[in-house]
C-alpha cells in the first residue's frame, strides 16, 4: 500500500529551477507548496549510486533527513541498447568537461561508441526517469517513468536541453530536440513517473 502524502508542504531535492517550477505547477491543484534544496541551503550529496533508483533514494533520504520534511527527488538518463544500457546512470558525466557540461560532445561520444559496435540503426534507446519520495522517518515510495525511442543521428532540433537532439521517441518523427517543449513534457519518461506519483501519493 502506498503511503500518501499527507502535508502540505514538499521539499524538492533539486538545484534546478526549472525542475522546481514544473513539479510545482503540476501539484497546484493538491494544495501543496513545493520548496528547492537551493532555498533551504542543502548540500548536493555525492550520487555514488550504480541506478536511477540508487541515486535518487540518496538525494532524497539526504533532504528529508536534512530538513525533517518530506523530499522528492529524481534522478534520469539516456540508455541506448547497443551500449547495453550505457550512458545509463552517467548520461551526465559523459558530457563533464573541465569548463562545464557539453552536451554536443556527449552526443557524439555516444554516436561515436554506437558507430564502433558495428550496428546498424535503428539504435533502439529509451529515457528513464525514477522519482523517490523520502520521509524523514525513513520510509520511501518509488516511481519509474520511461520513454522508448531511438538515437538518431544526426542531431535535430534546438529545443529542450541534454540529449534531446539526438533522441526521437517511438510513434514520432521529431526528435525531442525539434518537439514544443510542452508537447514533449507531456510525453516525456518525467511525465510518465510523475503520473505514476500523483496517482500513488495524491489521488
Ligand atoms: P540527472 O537526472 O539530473 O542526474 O541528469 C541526468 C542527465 O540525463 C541530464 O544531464 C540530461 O542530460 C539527461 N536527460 C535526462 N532527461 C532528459 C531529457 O528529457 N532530455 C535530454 N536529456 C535528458
Amino acid at each position: 500500500m502506498t503511503r500518501k502524502f499527507e502535508g502540505n508542504r514538499l521539499l524538492v531535492a533539486t538545484h534546478n529551477a526549472g525542475k522546481l517550477e514544473e513539479i510545482a505547477d503540476l501539484l497546484k491543484d493538491y494544495g501543496v507548496s513545493v520548496v528547492g534544496a537551493a532555498e533551504m541551503n542543502l548540500p548536493e550529496p555525492v550520487e555514488d549510486g550504480t541506478s536511477f533508483v540508487e541515486n535518487a533514494r540518496i538525494k532524497a533520504h539526504a533532504a528529508a533527513k536534512a530538513t525533517g520534511l518530506p523530499a522528492l527527488s529524481d534522478d534520469s538518463g539516456l540508455e541506448i541498447d547497443a551500449l547495453d544500457g550505457a550512458p545509463g546512470v552517467y548520461t551526465a558525466d559523459w558530457a563533464e568537461t573541465e569548463t562545464g557540461r557539453d552536451f554536443v560532445m556527449a552526443m557524439e561520444k555516444a554516436h561515436k561508441a554506437v558507430l564502433e559496435t558495428g550496428m546498424a540503426p535503428p539504435w533502439t534507446a529509451r529515457f528513464c526517469c525514477t522519482l523517490v519520495l523520502a520521509w524523514p522517518d525513513g520510509h520511501d515510495e518509488v516511481f519509474a517513468g520511461t520513454m522508448e525511442g531511438q538515437m538518431v543521428w544526426p542531431m535535430r532540433g534546438d529545443q529542450g536541453h541534454g540529449y534531446d537532439p539526438v533522441f526521437q521517441p517511438k510513434g514520432h518523427d521529431l526528435t525531442f530536440g525539434e518537439m514544443d517543449r510542452w508537447a514533449k513534457n507531456k510525453i516525456s519518461h518525467r511525465a510518465d513517473a510523475f503520473r505514476k506519483f500523483v496517482a500513488g501519493c495524491f489521488d
